[in-house]
């Protein structure tokens, strides 16, 4: 066993950490409040194969695994650029399209989520189902050759700049049972309306409100088997959990980089406050906090990519919840250290505080981790 990371992934994070730096936050913020996107970001990112870095190497991709692609989320994050749609794009839709695809399929769309000329935005939250995903009502009929979908979904990140959504759908078996299936959803396609929703989050992803009003889609919209979409779902669910937790450890480490170089610089009585054992301890324990939780994150990572789906399971959502909390306290921790200066514009550090709540509530929520755990890990009876 061995925790210190092989030479090629930190060779990776290293030149993922410089492109970071050359964008930082100030671009993150500038597009962020300008209502604009991060292109330029996304597209060098796929250029130089960030993008593509598990995404097998016959379509065009680096060949690795989700530990490759966590890092380069974490390094964008540490550096300032939170990407949401890494979370969803790179992670979850082309996971379970090289996974569950058609070849055809595979062909079309994995190159492009390789270079980065494609993002797929992911949609299973509906307004009345919320973390219950067997509520949801969003259903695909079969009707000649194709399919009609009707439903609608809330809180989708990133529609407005994707090609197309990974919709998480029902469709009925012969025995009138309704079953999770999985489509793809040009975001052209008649009969399909987004709209934004005012979130307080400083980002340049926005969320919306999907509406799908009997939307025609050809039989091969449909990804995977019509009965075998919930197995086909839980594939995308531990990378995107391992993801979120390395967007969270990349925050984390911003928050507490920008804590650290304020604490050792600011002066107000005799020494730096960092000498001040009321800012350097709580700095301290987030910093271990941190790279406990960054180990389980690894640790996720490392079971999915040798193929331990339940391990991977288990370990994800556990990094999930853990980065979650300890990117919460190095974000407030900077805050404070930061004093009136933690709640100004210029200092770039109360904007995190959005995001970085945003960890402990999705791709799911902290009840709902330790749900699982509970159940899974402890053996407790299900509560809900
Ligand atoms: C910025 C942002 C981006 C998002 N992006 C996407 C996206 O791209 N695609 C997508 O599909 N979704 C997305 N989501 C939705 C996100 O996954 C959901 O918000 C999240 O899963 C929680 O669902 P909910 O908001 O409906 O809360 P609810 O399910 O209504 O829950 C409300 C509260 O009750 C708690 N709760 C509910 N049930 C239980 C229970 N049984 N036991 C204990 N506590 C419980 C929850 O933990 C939560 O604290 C996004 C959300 C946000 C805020």
């Amino acid at each position: 066993m061995s925790f210190v990371e092989t030479e090629e992934r930190r060779a990776l994070r290293a030149a993922v950490a410089e492109l970071g730096g050359k964008y930082g936050s100030s671009y993150y913020v500038e597009k962020a409040r300008s209502g604009q996107k991060t292109d330029e970001l996304w597209a060098e990112a796929g250029r130089l194969g960030y993008l593509g870095v598990n995404v097998p190497e016959e379509y065009g991709g680096g060949g690795g695994g989700i530990g490759d692609l966590a890092a380069v989320c974490e390094e964008l994050a540490a550096a300032g650029c939170p990407l949401l749609l890494m979370v969803v794009s790179p992670a979850i839709c082309a996971t379970i399209i090289a996974r569950s695809g058609t070849e055809a399929q595979r062909k079309h769309w994995l190159p492009r989520f390789a270079d980065g000329s494609v993002k797929m935005a992911f949609a299973i939250t509906e307004p009345d189902a919320g973390s219950n995903a067997h509520r949801i009502t969003t259903t695909a009929r079969r009707d000649g050759d194709g399919w009609v979908l009707n439903g609608q979904k809330t809180f989708i990140s990133g529609v407005d700049e994707s090609d197309a959504v990974l919709f998480v759908s029902r469709t009925q078996d012969q025995k009138g049972n309704l079953r999770p299936s999985l489509f793809i959803v040009p975001t052209a396609a008649p009969g399909f309306a987004f709209t934004p929703i005012d979130m307080e989050i400083v980002s340049p992803e926005k969320q919306f409100v999907c509406h799908l009003d009997d939307v025609r889609l050809p039989y091969d919209a449909l990804v995977g088997d019509e009965d075998g979409g919930l197995l086909q779902l839980f594939a995308g669910l531990n990378p995107e959990r391992i993801m979120a937790a390395a967007m969270g450890a990349g925050i984390g480490r911003l928050a507490l980089g920008k804590a650290t170089g304020y604490a050792a610089s600011r002066q107000v009585f005799r020494t730096p406050i960092g000498a001040h054992q009321g800012i350097a301890h709580p700095l301290a324990a987030a910093k271990i906090e941190l790279e406990l939780a960054r180990l389980m994150g690894q640790k996720a990572a490392w079971l999915y990519d040798e193929g331990d789906d339940t391990g991977a399971g288990e370990a994800a959502n556990m990094a999930k919840y853990a980065t979650a909390e300890a990117a919460i306290h190095c974000v407030d921790q900077a805050i404070q250290t930061h004093g009136g200066n933690g709640l100004t514009t210029e200092y770039g550090v109360g904007m995190l505080a959005g995001v970085v709540r945003l960890m402990r509530i999705a791709p799911v929520s902290r009840e709902m981790v330790l749900n699982y755990v509970a159940q899974h890990s402890l053996g407790l009876p299900k509560s809900y």
